[in-house]
């Protein structure tokens, strides 16, 4: 079994302080490549930092995730810090970016938060855009809403889509999930959560997808969070993402070696 994972977290705790290890855990469990995904300046630094001397089976994302968006400053300064990251050869992917309208609850001010994280985003969607990188979504609401406006975002400002979208962790509405599998270069990332009793409705958006385009279906971890059954509420390891995979095989008729090449694929690997 080749597992690519294109989502993990080996740049945040508790597993940036003895990746090395983790990764050789999950080495074993058929993991072959892996995509680090930043989610502020400082863990997209640290990607770069753990993918810097293995260039064959570990690539980076750099990126701001939404709910930082409150903490930025000067957005000018920030994207700039940003744009110098992507100098590296290993980055593949700009992510994990988006919208994340779900935690607005608690926000002390949620219209400006709403202005801001979509100020982020949209700098992010020019940037990948420029650079052809391919973008990694996240995209997170109890309501609809910030699932339709991140997809009305990608069209204003992603606006020739030739380089992919990625949908991290995918979940939302049927409208959402159908313009979204029309998109020519769109793709669907699987989590441990695939595995939760209670997750029926993420198992049918997976056999949506294989139904209708099983060349646009990955697997990721985002390890340390959302781990596999029977280890739901641990940390994840991101060798756990074998039986995500093991699950996928013999509950919804996945084909790892197909999904495997939609990984290679997508962050133009195939040689
Ligand atoms: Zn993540």
């Amino acid at each position: 079994m080749q597992i690519f994972d294109t989502h993990c977290h080996y740049n945040l705790s508790p597993l940036l302080e003895n990746w090395q290890q983790h990764q050789q855990t999950a080495t074993s469990a058929g993991v072959k490549k892996s995509l680090i995904v930043g989610t502020n300046l400082a863990s997209s630094r640290q990607a770069l930092e753990i993918v810097a001397d293995n260039n064959s089976s570990l690539y980076a994302a750099i990126g701001i995730h939404p709910t930082e968006a409150m903490a930025i400053e000067d957005f000018d300064q920030t994207l700039q810090e940003l744009t110098a990251l992507t100098e590296v050869a290993q980055v593949k992917a700009i992510g994990e970016i988006g919208l994340d309208f779900y935690r607005l609850a608690t926000s002390l001010d949620p219209i400006t938060e709403i202005q801001k994280q979509e100020q982020l985003f949209i700098r992010q969607l020019e940037l990948a855009t420029r650079l052809q990188l391919p973008i990694v979504l996240h995209v997170r609401d109890q309501a609809e809403t910030a699932y339709l406006r991140a997809l009305e975002l990608y069209h204003r400002y992603a606006s020739n889509h030739q380089q992919a979208v990625i949908f991290h962790c995918v979940s939302g509405p049927t409208t959402y999930l159908e313009k979204a599998l029309a998109l020519p270069n769109s793709y669907f990332g699987f989590d441990g959560n695939l595995t939760f009793k209670n997750a029926s409705n993420i198992r049918e958006i997976f056999t949506l997808v294989q139904k209708r385009h099983p060349e646009k279906i990955l697997l990721e971890t985002d390890a340390p969070y959302l781990a596999p059954e029977p280890h739901r509420g641990k940390v994840c390891e991101p060798a756990m993402i074998a039986l995500t995979a093991a699950f996928a095989a013999a509950n919804l008729g996945a084909d790892l070696e197909q999904i495997y090449h939609n990984s290679l694929q997508v962050f133009d690997l195939l040689s």
